[in-house]
């Protein structure tokens, strides 16, 4: 028989099996992104995301593991992160101490695809145990555990950072940037972001429109007032209650207006443009 084994019915021996992608993630491409993502995964390189938060990054790696078939183990980086987060630690049972993988760990071992989400968030002293694993060498050292894992053939590294609103502080470090090639995200084009709205909202294209110029008039305070516009995401959230009755004014102070600013006089002039809207 030479069709292709379903993945779910090797599941039992599968320790990744709770990270594979059962459908097809909805994703609109902007340009080549596909295409690229899938040459660099060829090579395994390690790829950073770059753009704007809720313009699609999350969405596409999801995208793209599904068509690779590869699980997707993500993560989201904060500074209370440690290294032990992500390559694992021994935890107390019954028997003792047993060591336990962490995720990084897991898709490394197993072959998935990483993605740590916001990976600036996370101090340097974390994320520098990436290091071995962007080089010729794919490895990771478990110091702890006195193992080094070769990473399976299948696992690569991806991550995601917003170089819009970093302070430099928080930027990456060369010696961590030169390790990833990159891709750049943005706003889908208009017509685009409509279609994703109506979709992801269950919302007619008109009222997807709409919203989708709001978010533009908003995106031009950037720097004036406000650190970032309205994201793909922040409009299907005002879509979402739009479709469940909620009145468009409500929505969008809720889901946008609200959410961008705490500055009465930005505030403000943000309810006009979504009375010029709406
Ligand atoms: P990011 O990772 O850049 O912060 P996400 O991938 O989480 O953003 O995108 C936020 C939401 O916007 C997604 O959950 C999805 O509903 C929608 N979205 C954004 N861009 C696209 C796209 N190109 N195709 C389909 N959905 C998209």
């Amino acid at each position: 028989m030479n069709a292709k084994i379903p993945l779910h019915a090797v599941a039992g021996a599968d320790p990744l099996a709770d990270y594979r992608l059962t459908h097809e993630p909805f994703y609109r491409p902007a340009g080549n992104e596909i295409e690229l993502y899938e040459q660099a995964y060829r090579h395994r390189m390690p790829l950073i995301l770059k753009g704007p938060t809720g313009c699609g990054k999350t969405r596409f790696v999801e995208r793209m593991a599904w068509a690779l078939q590869r699980p997707l183990i993500t993560l989201a980086c904060n500074e209370d992160m440690t290294a032990s987060d992500l390559v694992g630690r021994y935890l107390l049972d019954a028997d003792g101490t047993a060591w336990h993988d962490g995720p990084l760990t897991m898709a490394v071992r197993y072959g998935g695809i990483c993605y740590l989400d916001e990976v600036v968030e996370a101090r340097q002293d974390t994320t520098v145990v990436i290091h071995p694993l962007t080089d010729a060498r794919r490895v990771l050292p478990l110091d702890k555990k006195g193992e080094v894992v070769q990473a399976h053939p299948d696992f690569q590294l991806v991550v995601s950072y917003n170089p819009g609103y970093q302070s430099s502080a928080k930027d990456m470090k060369p010696s961590t940037r030169q390790r990833f090639a990159a891709l750049e995200f943005d706003y889908p084009d208009a017509s685009t972001e409509a279609d994703i709205v109506a979709h992801e909202a269950g919302i007619d294209r008109a009222r997807a429109q709409r919203l989708v110029a709001l978010a533009h008039s908003t995106r031009e305070l950037k720097n004036r007032g406000l650190d970032e516009g309205a994201s793909t995401r922040m409009l299907i959230y005002a879509g979402l209650l739009m479709r469940d009755g909620v009145s468009p004014a409500d929505s969008c102070d809720m889901t946008i207006t609200l959410a961008l600013t705490d500055d009465p006089d930005t505030t403000a002039a943000l309810k006009k443009l979504v009375q010029a809207q709406f």
